[in-house]
């Protein structure tokens, strides 16, 4: 059945019908009907999956997501333009430009903490790129998931873009191993990042990996210590610290540490109230399994705010853990859940030492209000992105590329960079007929000199 399929989406890309201006743009706006005409069911899927609220779910999914769709047909003919560059002296007089060339058939693996978001975001690049697309989503966001599968079989025939529902570990390595795409867009874990780009090795497929990571987050002496506390506590404690780009651990100076504490207790206290597992703006931890590892890493450390749980309920209470030894498990693994150690450092050195011990991670984080300190941090923490006197916000900028680095990633997407990651970029000489000097044939015995003064 998936054969069939993909043979036929490969014959429905060789036609050339997703290669005209009008064709992407017309996709574009139908994928923008289409979030609109289901929004209020999104709504419900992502409170179903995640208990997330329609105003976080704006902003972090659906808005999102038109935001990008709306750059993008605005700057969609720009974009596809051939690149004009100089030619170089021995080519003269050749012109040269760069072609932007749509992958082809590709596959997108998106994960369940974002699961619209991660999906449909990079669906508007590899649209806007002229691509057909296989969508596989994550099978532990359910209800968003049937939701999506609706949406896109009604607005997308399935020779262009193809929703496939299943378990990863089953449905991927099928169409992997069945079909060769020509590009691949993962997000997810580090662990399946690894088996994705094995599997993609052995056809050569080029990948785009978003990937997760240890996110540190620095405090330092010199920061207003109350805005630190408000913005490290939404990025850390929105979607339940599921979020990839949420601070996972704050090192914070130590002449600070206590009145960084206190103010982030205070503003929790104001996000979450005293009853987070019935507050509005609360959201659950997706299921059991995590649910369990999350609860584990609570005897890490000193329980100084929160540490309720109910499994139940898969609630899990903002957290934040004191006292905490950088060998514990809670220091060596990837969070992603509302539970934030908060470890005193006394030199810059012995921070980066503790983050080096988890390299290159997705986003850094650097609260400091000397201009010296932060560009001394932003250039000694390798990562993906970084943000000074903020956190997790650099990813809603379409102009800023998003992505890792090393164990977190490899490549980027958002705005233009979507359009690119999407396309290859065929580099193209056209030589005039006119002039073909001698020059460049045989005989080239006595053209040593003059190749030097060429070629240089
Ligand atoms: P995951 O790696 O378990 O799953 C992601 C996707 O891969 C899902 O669609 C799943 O079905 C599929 N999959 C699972 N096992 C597979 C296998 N063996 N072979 C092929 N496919 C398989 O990730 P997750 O738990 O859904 O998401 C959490 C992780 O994603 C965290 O590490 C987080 O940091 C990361 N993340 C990164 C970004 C980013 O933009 N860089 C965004 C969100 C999440």
């Amino acid at each position: 059945m998936v054969d069939g399929s993909l043979n036929k989406m490969r014959r429905y890309f060789e036609s050339g019908a997703t290669q005209s201006y009008s064709f992407r743009k017309r996709q574009l706006e139908k994928l923008k009907a289409a979030i609109l005409k289901y929004e209020k069911d999104l709504y419900k899927a992502l409170h179903d999956d995640l208990k997330k609220s329609p105003e976080e779910s704006w902003v972090t999914e659906l808005g999102l997501v038109l935001s990008g769709i709306r750059i993008t047909v605005k700057k969609l003919r720009q974009w596809m333009e051939a690149e004009k560059v100089p030619t170089n002296l021995m080519n003269l007089p050749s012109s040269s430009y760069v072609m932007k060339e749509p992958m082809g058939v590709v596959l997108i693996i998106a994960p369940w903490n974002y699961p619209f978001q991660l999906l449909i975001n990079p669906l508007v690049g590899a649209i806007a790129a002229g691509n057909c697309v296989v969508l596989k989503a994550s099978e532990y966001a359910p209800a968003t998931d049937a939701v999506m599968e609706k949406m896109i079989g009604e607005t997308f025939s399935d020779e262009y873009i193809l929703y496939v529902q299943g378990e990863g570990t089953k449905v991927v390595p099928e169409l992997m191993g069945r079909f060769t795409f020509d590009f691949i867009f993962y997000t997810g874990s580090t662990a399946v990042g690894k088996i994705i780009y094995r599997m993609a090795a052995e056809k050569l497929i080029p990948v785009t990996l978003e990937l997760g990571g240890k996110s540190p987050c620095v405090v330092e002496s010199d920061a207003d210590i109350k805005v630190a506390a408000r913005r490290i506590g939404i990025a850390k404690f929105s979607a339940a610290g599921q979020m990839c780009v949420a601070p996972d651990y704050v090192l914070v100076h130590e002449s600070v540490k206590e009145k960084f504490i206190g103010s982030l207790k205070e503003s929790l206290l104001r996000f979450f109230g005293d009853k987070p597992e019935s507050n509005y703006n609360y959201c659950r931890i997706i299921n059991e399994k995590q649910f369990d590892r999350l609860a584990g890493y609570l005897k890490d450390g000193r329980v100084v705010y929160g540490g309720r749980t109910d499994r139940s309920k898969l609630f899990i209470e903002p957290t934040i853990l004191d006292h905490v030894s950088t060998d514990a498990p809670v220091m060596r693994e990837e969070i992603f859940g509302p539970i934030l150690p908060v470890i005193p450092f006394h030199t810059m050195e012995d921070a980066r030492q503790v983050i080096k011990r988890n390299p290159d991670p997705l986003a850094f984080y650097v609260y400091t209000s000397g201009t010296r300190k932060e560009k001394e941090w932003l250039s000694s923490v390798p990562a993906g992105g970084a943000c000074v006197n903020n956190s997790g916000w650099h990813l809603t900028n379409h102009h800023l590329p998003f992505g890792g680095r090393g164990f977190s990633g490899i490549g980027h997407y958002h705005g233009k960079y979507s359009f690119d990651t999407f396309s290859h970029k065929k580099a193209v000489m056209k030589t005039p007929t006119w002039f073909d000097p001698g020059i460049k044939y045989p005989p080239f015995k006595g053209k040593l000199k003059l190749f030097k003064r060429v070629i240089r």
